[in-house]
């Protein structure tokens, strides 16, 4: 089957749902297709502070006042619809779904988001599920009680450790410098948790375990070190799921998308916003700025569109 839309985006996270926001609003036919449940890295987030206006609200709490603000100007949400490819066909933007069928539109913007970065060390991939980790907000209650490690030294590492003490008796963050690049108010806050400790310039080589994690084992000044713990989370970055766009579009060496003032990639009429795009932060101000600026470009170039069809026809 085959339904045609003036715009379709693919993900929704805060970039999705703020650019089908202001699509809907502006009376363009939107749909909007997530491969699971609505707000992206919202969900994976226990509070959040700094988004203006909420002084401290609940990822899944904003996620769905997101979901429900856009659906109120006529945004079609799809959930739980895997998108298999995004192709081009002239004009046409071509969504093929998992499950089959696709969806038509000559605008399309690419929310899609991206995945944790695994470390790729022994044990990791084993131990998935098993003590290993990448969403302390889905897990950490599993580990109450318990020693944990955390790796990493960027916000993620930092907010998920301190979060992570609400469970566990005291939790290692493991990091491969001595410096951190998370913001400073979350290295004050994690220093000032007397459940966290920092080990330092210090490299993870092997997560061990028998069925379900038992130690991990890392390099600190040539020295092989082990940590008993019950669980480790993994908070090494963030990969962008941009292989969703069958043509080549620029990118950089990771895979984010490099995109124009507003914010379209080299392909002409698909926009790339929130994480998949090469940006300085990955923020849910900015994924909501970027949403909202490429749902105005794509209003504007369907209606370029437009004239071209009128003044040819
Ligand atoms: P990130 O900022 O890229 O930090 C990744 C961390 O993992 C860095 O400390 C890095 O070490 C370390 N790392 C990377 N590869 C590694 C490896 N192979 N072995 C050991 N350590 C490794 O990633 P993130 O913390 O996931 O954050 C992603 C984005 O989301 C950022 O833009 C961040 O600002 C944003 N975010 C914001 C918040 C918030 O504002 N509250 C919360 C979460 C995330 P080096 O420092 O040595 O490179």
């Amino acid at each position: 089957m085959t339904e045609d839309f003036d715009l379709a985006i693919v993900g929704g996270g805060p970039a999705g749902l703020a650019a089908g926001l202001y699509a809907a609003r502006m009376n363009l036919r939107t749909v909007l297709l997530d491969r699971g449940p609505l707000g992206g890295q919202l969900l994976n987030t226990e509070l959040i502070e700094d988004y203006p206006g909420f002084e401290s609200i609940l990822g899944h709490e904003l996620a769905a006042k997101m979901g429900e603000h856009a659906r109120k100007f006529g945004l079609d949400i799809r959930e739980f619809q895997p998108v298999g490819e995004v192709d081009v066909e002239g004009e046409q933007k071509v969504v093929r779904l998992d499950e089959g069928g696709e969806l038509r539109a000559p605008a399309l913007i690419l929310a899609a988001g991206g995945l944790p970065r695994k470390l790729g060390v022994p044990g990791e991939a084993e131990f998935a599920g098993r003590g290993v980790s990448y969403c302390a907000v889905c897990d950490g209650a599993f580990f109450k009680g318990q020693v944990l490690a955390v790796v990493g030294g960027g916000d993620a590492a930092l907010e998920e450790a301190d979060f992570l003490t609400r469970y566990a008796s005291k939790v290692y963050v493991i990091h491969r410098r001595s410096e951190f690049r998370a913001q400073p108010v979350l290295q004050d806050r994690a220093r000032s948790n007397p459940k966290i400790e920092f080990i330092l310039d210090a490299r993870l080589e092997e997560v061990a375990g028998d069925g379900q994690v038992s130690s991990v084992r890392y390099l600190q000044n040539g020295e092989q070190k082990e940590l008993p713990v019950g669980g480790v989370f993994i908070f090494v970055g963030f990969l962008p799921n941009s292989g969703v766009l069958k043509p080549h579009a620029e990118h950089d060496e990771i895979g984010h998308f490099i995109t124009n003032r507003d914010l379209e990639t080299s392909i002409p009429g698909i926009w790339a916003v929130g994480d998949v795009r090469a940006q300085l932060t990955k923020q849910i101000a900015t994924a909501v700025g970027d949403g909202t600026t490429a749902a105005v470009g794509a209003s504007q170039y369907l209606d370029r569109l437009r004239d071209q069809v009128s003044a040819s026809a």
